[in-house]
């Protein structure tokens, strides 16, 4: 019956726009969801009661990778990497893709020391995670920069994103496998 036609189109779509929100090679958030989805998550922070960190992870010398073991490898250790990032955040907190091999964490936190914790706590899953499949063991190491964002913080989207660039970038400069942290300014 007709229905039934619309229950299956009404599902097709639902499962279309599910892909088109989510990064094809490692299933979490893709940048074009990220992007309204950080507009949208830093406007609501004004109104929030519980502060917010903003993490930029960069898995250290990827390039590597690729080189000495090939993309395919490569395209595996991202997959693995992702699903260990979101095995070790809580079931509200958010991972994207926001380029090649950086990814945004979003994670509520109970103030500056957690979010340190939290960052720290990654990091570390990163460095003692033995990558690959079967005999092909890699290990890898990542850079954080992570922005505390207060509870009731009135902040756009664009400085945010600015000021964890530049301390993702102050952790590949400070020598890599590092976590580097502030307060928004
Ligand atoms: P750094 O420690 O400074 O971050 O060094 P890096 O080598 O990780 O950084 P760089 O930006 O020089 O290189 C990033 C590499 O990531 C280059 C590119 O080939 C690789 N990459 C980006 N997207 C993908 C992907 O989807 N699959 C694979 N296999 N590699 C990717
Ligand atoms: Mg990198
Ligand atoms: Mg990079």
């Amino acid at each position: 019956s007709a229905i039934f036609y619309v229950d299956i189109a009404t599902k097709a779509t639902m499962r279309l726009s599910q892909l088109a929100m989510r990064d094809y090679l490692t299933s979490v958030m893709n940048r074009t969801s990220f992007d309204s989805y950080i507009t949208e998550t830093i406007n609501e922070q004004k109104n929030k009661t519980t502060a917010l960190a903003v993490m930029f992870l960069d898995i250290d010398h990827f390039k590597d990778i690729n080189d000495n073991y090939g993309h395919l490898c490569g395209d595996e250790l991202l997959k693995q990497f992702a699903h260990l990032i979101m095995a070790n955040i809580n079931k509200n907190d958010r991972v994207a893709r926001y380029g090649g091999e950086e990814f945004v964490v979003f994670a509520e936190v109970l103030d500056y020391t957690q979010m340190i914790e939290l960052a720290e706590q990654l990091r570390k899953k990163v460095e003692t995670n033995i990558f690959g499949k079967d005999e092909q063991e890699r290990k890898i190491t990542v850079s954080i920069g992570s922005l505390f964002i207060p509870s009731f913080a009135n902040v756009e989207a664009s400085d945010v994103l600015a000021q964890t660039d530049k301390l993702l970038y102050q952790a590949k400069a400070a020598g890599r496998n590092c976590v580097i942290t502030a307060e928004i300014k």
